[in-house]
Formats: structure tokens, C-alpha cells, sequence
């Protein structure tokens, strides 16, 4: 399995202290994304300026923290990473094999105190679908208590629903155009899955990033509400999400430009209307 992130965290992805692994690749592209790194299934190499060093391309791509991507895209060798151990310039990711990856689960087991386990999240979990089917499976006949989180359009996600214990789903915009637009996939497949989680998964969580001119207008918001309204229910809870620009800078790290402004902050006022609406229909808010 291809794992660009992992290590622990308390309640922020499920519930109690959780090992949260960072699942390598994501089939959608949405331009706020905090973890760019994890967005190609094959990797990126990663250049950190506070460590890069121009002797460790043979090909003259480094002039002092500069990484000339043009010049990598032809390179075959990657002296930078295949020759060189350094924290400039690294792959995003590790590769463990699902054995590895249970064994170290299970190492930890005594650290998963108020009720907490396992967090795959990504990138997209389901990228890798095959491996995360197996290793969810095994886990849960452990014992572990298992969460995902996940952007929701893998046409095969509901397989995954009896070994997960706590799901969680982005839910980023109900039009489908506009969907798209942001993502490069329409929002069908994520709202047919989101249903059938809400009728047939006993713990769903349901996130909204909220992100200034692409989903925070009056008419998203009413959009938002009638889907929450449909699929509410004892086991269905919401969060909304303020955008942040915590990945900013691991886009110039990777070599590619952040496109979002100032424009995709919103404004707590907004941020608070959604949430009382939310709670105003009927339907559970709470945060994970
Ligand atoms: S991939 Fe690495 S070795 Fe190759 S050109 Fe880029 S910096 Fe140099």
C-alpha cells in the first residue's frame, strides 16, 4: 500500500486517539486540497526549501531552493531520491504491504484509548481499493475499531460497510456541474453513495468543506439542506468545515500552483447560518 502520511491523532478522524493513515492518490482535484502530495497514485517528489541542496541533481534542476520541474518531468534516473537520503528532496510516499500495515496496527493496539482505533483517509482510501478491503477486513475480525474517510464516488464503496466502524464522507457541493468543475467528477456517484450509506451504515458522518465561491452561495446551502433533510436519520450526523490554507505551502513543494485567493475564506457569519441550519431540519451537527 502506498502511504504518504501516518502517525496519531485524537479525535479529530473519529473518535478517541487513532493511528490515521494517508492513503496515497485521489481520483478527484480539488484545487483547496491540504495534502496535494497525495493526490497522484504514482507520487510526487517533494522539495522542502529548508532543506533542499543542489548537489543532489546531476542535472542542474536545483538552483538554490528552486526545483526547475520541467527538467524532472524527463528525468529517468531521479539521482535526487534514488541516490540521495535527504529531507530536500523525498517521494511522497512508503510503500508497506498489507501485512505490514495490520501487524502495525495491531502493535499499537494499547495506544487506542477513549475508544479510539484506525483512520484511513487520504488522498482517496478507495484509490486503493483491493488493499483497503483486505486490511479493513482483517482488522475488524481483530477487534480494531475502524473509521474511513472518504470522498465518496467509488462506485464499489458500500463492499467496504461491514468492515468499517465509523464513515466518514465529504459531501462538497449537490450540483453536478459545479461538482465537476471543482473536481473533475460529477457529485451523482458521491450522493448515490451517501444514500446508501445513510440507509444501510450504522455510523455516518457527513462533511461539508465550506469554501468561499465554490459552495458557501444561498442556493448551494438550500441544495445542501433538502439532500441532509432526505437523508437524516439516528445514525446520520453533519459537520460543516471552514476552508483553510494549510496546504498552501505544500503546493509550492510539490511544484505546483495554489489556486485558490483570499476570496475562498468564509465568513463566520455564513459558517454559523449553515450550521444552525443544519441543526434547524432536524439533523444531527456535531463534530468527529
Ligand atoms: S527528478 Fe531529481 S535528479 Fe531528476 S532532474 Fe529533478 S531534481 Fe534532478
Amino acid at each position: 500500500m502506498k502511504i504518504f502520511q501516518k502517525g496519531f491523532n485524537y479525535s479529530q478522524d473519529g473518535d478517541g486517539n487513532r493511528l490515521v493513515y494517508h492513503l496515497q492518490g485521489c481520483n478527484m482535484r480539488c484545487p483547496w486540497c491540504a495534502n496535494p502530495e497525495g493526490m497522484p497514485i504514482e507520487g510526487v517528489i517533494v522539495a522542502d526549501e529548508d532543506w533542499i541542496l543542489e548537489s543532489i541533481c546531476p542535472h542542474h534542476a536545483i538552483t538554490g531552493s528552486n526545483v526547475n520541474r520541467t527538467i524532472c518531468e524527463s528525468c529517468e534516473k531521479m539521482e535526487c531520491i534514488t541516490e540521495h537520503s535527504t529531507k530536500g528532496m523525498y517521494l511522497s510516499y512508503e510503500e508497506l504491504t498489507v501485512d505490514e500495515v495490520v501487524d502495525e496496527v495491531l502493535a499499537n493496539e494499547m495506544m487506542f484509548y477513549d475508544g479510539g482505533g484506525v483512520t484511513f483517509t487520504g488522498g482517496e482510501v478507495t484509490v486503493q481499493f483491493e488493499e483497503i478491503r483486505e486490511v479493513l477486513k482483517r482488522l475488524k475480525a481483530h477487534g480494531i475499531h475502524t473509521a474511513i474517510e472518504t470522498n465518496g464516488a467509488h462506485g464499489r464503496l458500500a463492499e467496504l460497510f461491514p468492515y468499517i466502524d465509523q464513515l466518514i464522507m465529504d459531501c462538497k457541493l449537490c450540483d453536478s456541474k459545479k461538482h465537476e468543475a471543482m473536481t473533475g467528477i460529477p457529485s451523482e456517484p458521491v450522493m448515490k453513495n451517501i444514500r446508501e450509506a445513510a440507509k444501510k451504515h450504522p455510523r455516518l458522518h457527513v462533511r461539508v468543506p465550506l469554501v468561499g465561491g465554490v459552495n458557501d452561495s444561498e442556493e448551494d446551502r438550500e441544495a445542501f439542506l433538502r439532500f441532509f433533510d432526505e437523508i437524516k436519520g439516528e445514525n446520520v450526523t453533519f459537520e460543516v468545515l471552514a476552508y483553510h490554507e494549510f496546504g498552501k505551502k505544500k503546493w509550492a513543494q510539490c511544484g505546483r500552483e495554489y489556486q485558490m485567493t483570499e476570496k475562498a475564506y468564509v465568513d463566520d457569519t455564513v459558517l454559523k447560518c449553515f450550521r444552525k441550519a443544519i441543526a434547524d431540519i432536524g439533523a444531527c451537527y456535531r463534530r468527529t
